[in-house]
């Protein structure tokens, strides 16, 4: 059986804990490897000497360290296969979905290239007599992320490509469900120019986010996971003096207003509804068709869309529609809020309960599943599934549907499918939802702009990539510098001051 270890200070290190976790090959349901879990006192061993490292990293400049995320970028084109395959085996997502994790990751790095321009400080001559001021934008030291099992690339990537073109050391903890990927890139990293102890994989569970949450000498932590464990790790980080954002779970709303190309539209949920098997937290679980006839010409196109999705493990070749769940445990809790919505009242139009892989009848798998006449007060409406099962609800008009989604806990990406561009301008001015789609059904922001959910879907006021995580991996300093030759004979002498 392989183990997947650690990596610390530039090298495989074997868990001494005596703990340890499963990881599934979802499509088989056989166990593939083992992971060991931290204990506190390995993290501390990480953190030692991640902060030793971090120093001269930190003094590197920001040029050179930029050009280790150019190499880090020709290695994932080189290796894209060999990730997207490890990915696959242990996710369940088909292969093309796995190189867009990568790749979604990957443009986060090419952004991170521009890390000398991103870091100047700025500069005020003549603040005063003599007097300049300028700003500098130093790194924390050391940091660290938790990661979701559903993008075991891209998230990893979002937080430390940044976190390290700044100058910091990084912790990362990924998924237990899905280490291997997580440690391959901290490898491709070493094998860019990284010096050793700037990016660690601890792997682990509860114990080494608490280890992380209460270290001292971690100054950031930036987390994606469920909402409840967003929400402690925010308050828990928060109560120990940390920098910490947290993005939680989902439930994004499509509204299909009664002049949208329906055909358009049917293929976005579909694709948006049942890609990945629904683990996206950009996956779109509610479509609200506006008008009893609009609901009827959705159903029509769409119900025969989800009877005929192709479901297969990612070995079956590229033009699957999505593989299995990644564990029996998610399986399970997504066949509970099917039988759930059954039991409150809803329709199951398309039922995927039953589905059976053939020849892979351990897999994790559930057929798609499509729910009409879904109501607010219904528990598949309020919670996150996460699964493959898009839910219905009809709203009479434009207002109705614009505050549904107002209305509701988690706010992280919405969509309108329209022709009409005041409607498109009303939803995307009002809508308290952190990313909108107009016409797209997935709206995750390029690198270079900022991700984060609103509500419940996100803790900490700056977000992930783009310029904002700049920031968030910096602190700035302000310097005020007097000068005796700029002070003119007989010129009043005076510092701008406070007090
Ligand atoms: P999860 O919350 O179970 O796990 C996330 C991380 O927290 C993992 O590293 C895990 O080991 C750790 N963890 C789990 N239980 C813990 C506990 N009790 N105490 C401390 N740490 C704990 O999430 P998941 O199932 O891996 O991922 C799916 C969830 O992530 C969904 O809710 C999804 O919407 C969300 N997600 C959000 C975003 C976003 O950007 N908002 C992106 C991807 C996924």
């Amino acid at each position: 059986m392989d183990t997947i270890p650690h990596y610390i200070g530039g090298k495989r290190v074997e868990g001494t804990s005596g703990r340890s976790a499963d990881v599934f090959n979802p499509a088989t349901g056989d166990v593939q490897a083992q992971v060991p879990l931290a204990s506190e006192g390995e993290l501390n061993a990480a953190v030692e000497n991640a902060k030793q490292a971090q120093i001269a990293w930190a003094a590197t400049n920001p040029q050179k360290r930029a050009r280790v995320m150019m190499e880090f970028v020709r290695l994932l084109h080189r290796d894209m296969d060999k990730l997207a395959e490890a990915l696959s085996r242990e996710h369940g997502k088909t292969v093309p979905d796995a190189k867009g994790d990568i790749i979604r990751g990957l443009e986060v790095a090419e952004f991170c290239i521009g890390a000398p321009h991103l870091l100047k400080g700025e500069f005020t001559e003549g603040a005063g007599p003599g007097i300049d001021i300028h700003s500098l934008r130093q790194p924390l030291g050391v940091v660290a992320g938790i990661t979701p099992f559903n993008f075991p690339a891209m998230i990893p990537m979002w937080k430390f490509c940044p976190a390290i073109v700044c100058g910091n050391a990084f912790i990362l903890k990924p998924s237990e469900r899905d280490p291997s990927v997580p440690l391959m890139l901290a490898e491709l990293l070493s094998e860019a120019g990284l010096p050793d102890g700037i990016l660690n994989v601890v792997q682990g569970d509860k114990a080494s986010v608490d280890g992380i949450l209460d270290h001292e000498d971690i100054m950031a932590v930036g987390f994606v996971g469920s909402t409840p464990i967003a929400e402690y790790v925010y308050t828990r980080g928060c109560a120990n003096g940390k920098r910490v954002q947290c993005f939680g779970g989902a439930k994004n709303h499509m509204i299909i207003m009664p002049d949208a190309d329906m055909d358009q539209a049917v293929d976005a949920l579909v694709g948006a509804g049942y890609g990945a098997a629904g683990e996206r937290c950009m996956a779109v679980s509610v479509a609200v068709p506006v008008g009893e006839d609009t609901a009827n010409r959705l159903m029509e196109k769409l119900t025969p869309r989800v009877e005929n999705l192709k479901i297969a493990p990612y070995t079956a070749g590229d033009d699957a529609d999505f593989g299995p769940l990644v564990t029996k445990e998610a399986r399970e809790r997504v066949l509970g809020y099917i039988n759930k919505g059954v039991e409150e009242g809803a329709t199951l139009a398309v039922d995927g309960r039953d589905f059976k892989m053939q020849g892979y009848e351990d897999g994790f798998f559930v057929g798609g599943c499509l729910f009409d006449n879904v109501t607010k007060d219904m528990t598949i409406y309020k919670e996150e599934i996460f699964g493959p099962v898009l839910s219905v609800v009809h709203a009479p008009d434009y207002e109705e549907a614009i505050d549904l989604a107002m209305s509701h806990e988690y706010g992280n990406g919405v969509a309108i499918f329209t022709r009409d561009g005041d409607a498109a301008r009303d939803f995307s001015s009002r809508i308290n939802v952190g990313m909108v789609g107009v016409n797209v059904p997935i709206p995750v922001p390029i690198a270079y702009y900022t991700f984060g959910g609103w509500k419940r879907s996100g803790f900490g006021d700056l977000n992930q990539h783009g310029p904002d995580a700049f920031k968030f991996y910096t602190r700035t300093k302000t310097i005020t510098s007097r000068w005796p030759s700029g002070i003119k004979e007989g010129a009043e002498f005076s510092i701008p001051t406070m007090g």
